[in-house]
């Protein structure tokens, strides 16, 4: 349904109405489908630690308590997993609404936000809640290009998003890069790295960003527990970035944006290093494997170092990512469409069980027999 602001009644504010709504990873299968595995919404298949699981079931006694408005023991529990000082961390609802918030403090009507072609869609949706106009720069092979994101900085240009690695790509520039891109910025603009799939990426140019931010005055970087942690049900995200830039997305957030059972089980799950181990070493299996078995049945792969692939499918009609995606639901494979994010003929897919991996592959050797 599209909705008209019209005279008679309450009007959201312009540009309101122009804004795309998110569009979650899809849950469901076609009825009769006794199975589902859900890989399309980059979640942790091995699902949260057990350590997590009893810390949430030990708040459900006491919901009456508002929790701690700053998550405290959360943030210190960050600060000592990662070596950081925690009044340099703020606790959010999910790292979206970190994202949100930065958008909502640093731009005006009218300030550009930059983020690359194939970036994550919640920068452009933010961006646009804070009358901000969308500014997207090209690509190439899939990957960032820092040239390309310095040549489209004005001096309207507020805040610029790099998701590394990129999601729905799985691809990453490397550290120097990152580097490069800060130091060709104005110190006024600021950088935001999300580094949602940080802890999956395993590659000596790597880094997630603690250093930059702790040398510069004009980066942020962003993290969540949605993805390797499992947590993406409890909703529990965190910036690290200076105090100067802490405190106004304090006085903006609301009071009590963590709620009590995601404290508990973000602290429980940042000390339980073993599940993260785990987590990773399942990804460092599945992910080579899927990658070549879907470049066996002659499907191109973009080279991802995150717990997702995006798959490209052939021209013909008969194989497209859409028949494909009809295909695989069929059988209870939910994976994600990314038309969206400018991939028609692609399907991103989350690295999943033995089962769903050795699945997903079954069916889409048959699928491209059809
Ligand atoms: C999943 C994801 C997030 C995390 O979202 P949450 O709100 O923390 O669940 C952030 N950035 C990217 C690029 C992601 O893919």
């Amino acid at each position: 349904m599209s909705i008209e602001a019209v005279q008679d009644r309450p009007t959201p504010k312009p540009g309101v109405l122009d804004i795309a709504a998110y569009v979650p990873g899809k849950s469901t299968a076609p009825a009769g489908v006794s199975k589902i595995h859900k890989l399309s919404s980059n979640e942790n298949p091995l699902g949260a630690s057990d350590k997590a699981m009893a810390a949430v079931r030990d708040t459900a006694g006491h919901m009456e308590f508002y929790p701690d408005g700053s998550a405290t023991v959360l943030r210190e529990a960050i600060g000592e997993a990662y070596g950081l000082n925690p009044a340099n961390i703020l606790c959010t609802n999910g790292s979206d609404e970190a994202i949100g918030l930065l958008a909502q403090v640093y731009l005006q009507p009218g300030d550009e936000g930059i983020f690359t072609e194939h970036g994550f869609l919640v920068y452009r949706i933010y961006i646009q809640s804070a009358g901000g106009v969308p500014v997207v720069v090209k690509e190439k092979d899939e990957t960032a290009e820092v040239d390309a994101i310095l040549a489209a900085v004005t001096p309207r240009t507020k805040i610029v998003f790099l998701a590394n690695p990129n999601n729905p790509t799985g691809t990453y520039i490397p550290f120097a890069e990152v580097r490069r891109l800060h130091a060709g910025l104005p110190k006024t603009v600021l950088l935001v790295l999300d580094a949602a799939y940080a802890e999956y990426v395993r590659r000596e140019d790597y880094e997630s960003g603690v250093d930059l931010v702790k040398s510069a005055q004009n980066v942020v970087m962003t993290r969540t527990f949605s993805k390797i942690h499992g947590l993406g049900g409890m909703r529990i995200g965190w910036l690290y970035g200076p105090e100067h830039i802490l405190d106004p997305l304090n006085r903006v957030r609301g009071p009590f944006n963590v709620n009590a059972a995601a404290i508990a089980a973000g602290v429980a799950a940042i000390r339980d290093q073993a599940h993260v181990e785990k987590t990773v070493q399942h990804n460092e299996t599945w992910l080579p494997w899927l990658t070549e078995e879907l470049t066996k049945l002659g499907l191109r792969v973009t080279p991802s170092v995150g717990n997702f692939i995006l798959i490209h499918f052939p021209p013909a009609e008969a194989h497209s990512a859409a028949k494909a995606d009809d295909y695989l639901s069929a059988q209870g494979y939910i994976l994600r469409r990314v038309a969206g994010y400018g991939f028609p003929n692609a399907l991103r897919m989350t690295v999943g069980s033995e089962e769903a991996n050795r699945g997903v592959v079954a069916a889409l050797s048959d699928f491209l027999k059809t």
